[in-house]
């Protein structure tokens, strides 16, 4: 692999990304964990205690503690201070975010005004418009919500119904339609509408609270998120001033999808602090509670589980973080005031695409994972309303539908890079040439190809390159085999994530044990991460052998990447871990 010079999204599959690059958090300054405290006070003294009245639904609460959490600034950290915010650097929001997560609504509520509902007007809106509605939505005087989705328009949201049509003065448009699914949509005082003029050109618009025509339909009845508001929200000739829309018509798709790839980026934020909380009360558990006469957290099996939640956090933790730090050299040079501003954050919220996605399946699956293990090292109690697990488990289980299924996601994944490389924004011809050139002795330990995330890299070039020429244009309709490539994608990126932090923790001179069980949750991921691609590599591989036969050097070459690896003796590093975990209370790298 050669060492990367540029940073476009997608591009770490092409070669070695550097460290110096990386953000990790390890690297916060005082300022922003000082920031991350008050947002750990804040869950801890006024909204955990609520919990119970939080889960009765009792939307009034939520809107109360929103505004209370906006008077602390919390609403406020990616406004820019132009427009009433604090202008935080995207690391420390997406702290907030993690320190936010343990009472999963609060943190929905909270993610769908300051991501969903307040970044299209951020990235898209006019200097007149920010001015008007950003300080009160980073005050909390005012609560947004994101209106895209509509009864019959989940996933496919550009076949929404939803119409604009532009009042002969010219001065308004007449909004009717159905958006479904619109969290906060109770108490929100602003919506950002999304319609399609003269039901072609997709446009987004602000709609304020109280405007005739617009009315709410019921709570939904959910599995989980019981403390959030979701409705459908309803427009029946609905009148918006022309000043109103966001950008020029047919641009609504880019305030949309940016808008959505920062969201996932959030929302899996906020997944490192929920794992992170189910780890402490699974630790915790398993070290009080007693079977067979020895507690639980002396068990094989469940060592297992702890060491496994602990081992993927790390992981998704530094691919989280490497994220905040990509788009942050991104989104820290934009003017916010300036008339370039929405273009600049088009390209900046639209490069990494590609990331948000992964860290979104990654980080999503994750959540779902360990919320069920959690339960398991509870027994009967963790089926129970009595113990925090059941409500996670039932909580988390959106973050797979959520902002993207994560069946489109990963669909999305390979497309864009697909187009990317088409389009000649990144080698990816380049990358695969020198991938297929690479033969056994390439992999001899400890060689630069032979690294886990190296293989993995070389194995979705290799894959994707096969794919794509027995099935050409046709290789979208081949679903399966594209989520299993997207998976190893995925896989690469988060390892190498890894790999990353700690080199950057060894040149911070972490202490020695930290950095040891880092390498020690890295093997275990990596470990785990490689048998699933060598799988996925069979899997598609039989595959594409039925339409073209796969050159042998090629199946020698992938033979090659995932049996000239030895593997660690991972039940010995789960102990190790487990009990780490054990000693720490929790979460050991923090
Ligand atoms: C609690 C909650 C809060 C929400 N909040 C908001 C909000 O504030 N604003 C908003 O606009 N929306 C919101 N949504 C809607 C959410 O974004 C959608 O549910 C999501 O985008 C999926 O759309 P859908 O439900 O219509 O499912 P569908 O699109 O119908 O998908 C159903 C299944 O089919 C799969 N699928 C769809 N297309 C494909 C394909 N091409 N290939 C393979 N599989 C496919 C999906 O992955 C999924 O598994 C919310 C939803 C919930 C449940």
């Amino acid at each position: 692999m050669i060492p990367l010079t540029h940073a476009e999204g997608g591009a770490f599959l092409l070669g070695d990304s550097h460290p110096d690059r990386v953000f990790t958090p390890e690297d916060f300054t005082a300022e922003s964990r000082m920031m991350a405290r008050t947002a750990e006070e804040f869950l801890a003294r006024e909204v955990l205690p609520k919990t119970a009245q939080i889960e009765q639904h009792d939307t009034d609460l939520m809107a109360c503690l929103m505004r209370q959490a906006g008077e602390l600034g919390l609403l406020a950290a990616d406004v820019p201070v132009e427009y009433g915010g604090l202008g935080l650097d995207v690391p420390t929001g997406a702290l907030l975010a993690e320190k936010l997560n343990p009472q999963q609504s609060f943190a929905l509520t909270h993610e769908a005004h300051s991501v969903i509902a307040v970044m299209p007007l951020l990235l898209f809106g006019s200097h007149e418009q920010k001015l008007k509605y950003l300080p009160k939505l980073a005050s909390g005087e005012w609560l947004g919500s994101f209106c895209l989705s509509e009864p019959d328009s989940g996933s496919d949201a550009l076949s929404a119904q939803t119409k604009a049509v532009l009042d002969p003065d010219g001065e308004t448009y007449v909004l009717n339609g159905t958006k479904m699914w619109i969290t906060n949509a109770a108490f929100a005082d602003l919506f950002t509408v999304f319609a399609k003029v003269d039901g072609s050109r997709f446009t987004a618009f602000l709609v304020e609270r109280g405007t005739p025509g617009l009315s709410l339909g019921p709570e939904e009845h959910k599995l989980g998120m019981k403390g959030t508001s979701t409705r459908r929200v309803m427009f029946d000739n609905v009148g918006v001033p022309v000043d109103n829309r966001l950008g020029a018509e047919g641009t609504g798709h880019y305030a949309a999808f940016c808008t959505l790839n920062l969201g996932r980026f959030k929302l899996e934020a906020g997944a490192v602090g929920g794992l992170k909380a189910l780890l402490r009360q699974d630790v915790e558990y398993a070290k009080q509670r007693k079977q067979f006469g020895r507690p639980i957290a002396e068990f094989g099996q469940i060592q297992h589980k702890i060491a496994e939640i602990a081992a993927r956090t790390f992981v998704l933790e530094s691919a989280v973080y490497r994220l905040a730090g990509m788009l942050d050299e991104r989104f820290s040079s934009i003017d916010p005031t300036s008339t370039d501003a929405p273009a600049a954050y088009h390209a900046a919220a639209e490069e990494y695409s590609p990331e948000c996605g992964i860290v979104k399946v990654f980080g999503s699956e994750l959540y779902s994972e360990s919320a069920d293990e959690s339960i398991q090292i509870h027994g009967g109690y963790g089926y129970t309303e009595e113990f925090p697990p059941a409500r996670a488990w039932r909580d988390q289980r959106l973050l797979r539908i959520g902002e993207g299924a994560n069946e489109v996601v990963r669909l999305n994944l390979i497309n864009t890079l697909i187009r990317r490389g088409s389009s000649g924004r990144i080698d990816l011809g380049d990358a695969t040439k020198r991938a297929l050139a690479l033969t056994d002795a390439d992999f001899a330990p400890d060689s630069e190809a032979g690294t886990p995330w190296n293989r993995l890299k070389t194995a979705a070039l290799v894959l994707l390159h096969i794919a794509s020429s027995a099935y050409g244009q046709r290789l979208p309709d081949e679903q399966e085999v594209v989520a299993c490539i997207a998976d190893i994608v995925i896989a690469a990126f988060v390892v190498e994530s890894a790999a990353l932090r700690m080199a950057r923790m060894a040149a911070r001179r972490v202490k020695p044990d930290i950095l040891e069980i880092a390498s020690i949750a890295a093997d275990i991921v990596a470990d785990q991460v490689l048998a699933s691609a060598h799988i996925g590599a069979h899997t598609v591989m039989t595959r594409v052998a039925q339409t073209k036969p796969i050159d042998s050097a090629v199946q020698r070459l992938v033979v090659a990447l995932f049996f000239s690896r030895e593997s660690p003796d991972v039940i010995g590093l789960r102990r190790q871990l487990a009990k780490r975990c054990c000693e720490a209370g929790g979460y050991p790298w923090d």
